[in-house]
């Protein structure tokens, strides 16, 4: 048997906290008789945090103002002579999620690594236990655990994909459009994308652009696959406002209602055909839970930032894929790194609608990892890196010029 199926058989026996301690004892007292194999556990010796801005393509307007590049934290773990790379998904302002670069930031240097730094690690799923005294900060999680997924990934010379148990070579991708000013610039996006080779585009709605935007483009494209999300710019008394999208086939609508507010989200399932779509709503495993238990929709939206992990997505994979939920994967405006993450998650059975995973060009003319990701045009695909670990280049040269703040731990 191997190291690592005692070690998972350690763990699924192990009943209470102290049990699984006991099994963690159990499996390095084997390692160490067996002379264990340095890249079966690593204990995190350093990491380092990059605050970085990337010049993005199209400058990204939110109500605070333009912002020309890309802000995001990169992580750095270092153990036994291999690095691997995370990424914080984190935006500038905390208009999608509570978590935004700077408090994650300081959660990651004032919490999170004193918790992690120079603990031994033997399953990247161990990073949840270490890091749960803090609550919330998702977002700061899970870019140091997806790190260490990496790591282990790298370390075990195996595309990060086959370590979380994917199954696919290639997975199925979409555009996601802004609201436009007018019905004929949606038009314009809508057929350049559609020439590009997606087969699933996804368009914004709103209180107001809703029925005519929608219904003029299914009419045009009547079997393109189409989805809507709002962004929680409704409320359950617009029910009888949503049913009316139901004749138009969308494969889903996104997150109508309140980013806090599952058990509407259930009253509103009960009262529309087009399935709901949760993605504000799913911070964790328990939210999932509800999410299943209620019926407050029918397709999760798998944000890995969102849930703090990789631990957690797989967690909430296979509850879903138990539950009869569909999944894709969204994007969160991700440099390589984090997109490298979300096509490797995206490889896993229960993907199976088209996720947000745009070609990297769409947002980066050069990218801090390599090579960039593009479109298969003749099935609206991406391609699962085969190299390990990430499976692509880090340009550090590139992140080192672009560095506004750093903090290294060691
Ligand atoms: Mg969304």
């Amino acid at each position: 048997m191997e190291l690592s199926e005692l070690y998972t058989a350690a763990k699924r026996k192990a009943k209470g906290k102290r049990e699984k301690e006991k099994g963690k004892k159990v499996y390095k007292t084997i390692a160490n008789l067996t002379e264990l194999n340095e890249n079966e556990a690593m204990r995190i010796e350093k990491i380092e945090l990059f605050h970085i801005e990337l010049p993005l393509v199209h400058p990204f307007r939110t109500s605070m103002g333009t912002e020309m590049g890309r802000k995001i934290i990169l992580i750095k773990v270092t153990a036994e002579g291999i690095t691997a790379w995370g990424e914080c998904v984190a935006m500038s302002d905390p208009f999608y999620s509570a978590d935004t670069v700077t408090s994650a930031w300081h959660t990651l240097t004032r919490y999170l690594i004193p918790l992690v730094l120079g603990k031994i690690i033997y399953d990247p799923r161990d990073m949840v236990d270490l890091m749960k005294p803090v609550r919330g900060h998702v977002m700061a999680k899970a870019a140091l655990e997806n790190g260490v997924w990496a790591w282990f990934a790298e370390a075990t010379e195996q595309p990060l994909s086959v370590l979380l148990g994917g199954v696919r070579d290639r997975v199925e991708v979409g555009v996601s459009i802004g609201i436009q000013p007018t019905i004929e610039l949606l038009e314009e996006r809508v057929a350049r994308f559609v020439d590009e080779g997606y087969q699933r585009v996804k368009m914004k709605v709103e209180p107001g652009w809703l029925i005519e935007p929608i219904e003029r483009i299914r009419t045009k494209y009547p079997d393109l696959r189409l989805m809507g999300d709002a962004n929680s710019a409704f409320t359950l008394e617009d029910a009888d406002l949503l049913r009316q999208i139901d004749p138009f086939g969308l494969l889903m609508l996104e997150q109508p209602l309140g980013h806090d507010d599952i058990a509407n989200h259930a009253r509103l399932q009960a009262q529309i055909e087009t399935a709901v779509c949760l993605d504000e709503s799913i911070h964790s495993v328990a939210d999932a839970q509800a999410m299943i238990d209620l019926k407050a929709g029918r397709i999760i939206n798998m944000k890995v930032g969102r849930v703090g992990g990789f631990s957690n997505a797989l967690k909430i994979h296979d509850m879903a894929e138990a539950a009869g939920i569909q999944m894709w994967c969204g994007g969160m405006l991700e440099t390589g790194i984090g997109r490298a993450g979300n096509v490797h998650l995206a490889s896993l059975p229960n993907f199976v609608l088209p996720g947000d995973i745009s070609a990297t060009d769409r947002y980066f003319s050069r990218d801090i990892a390599n090579p960039p990701f593009v479109l298969n045009k003749e099935d609206s695909t991406m391609t699962v890196p085969t190299g390990k670990g990430l499976g692509v280049e880090i340009d550090v040269d590139f992140i080192e010029s672009l560095t506004t703040d750093r903090a290294e731990f060691s």
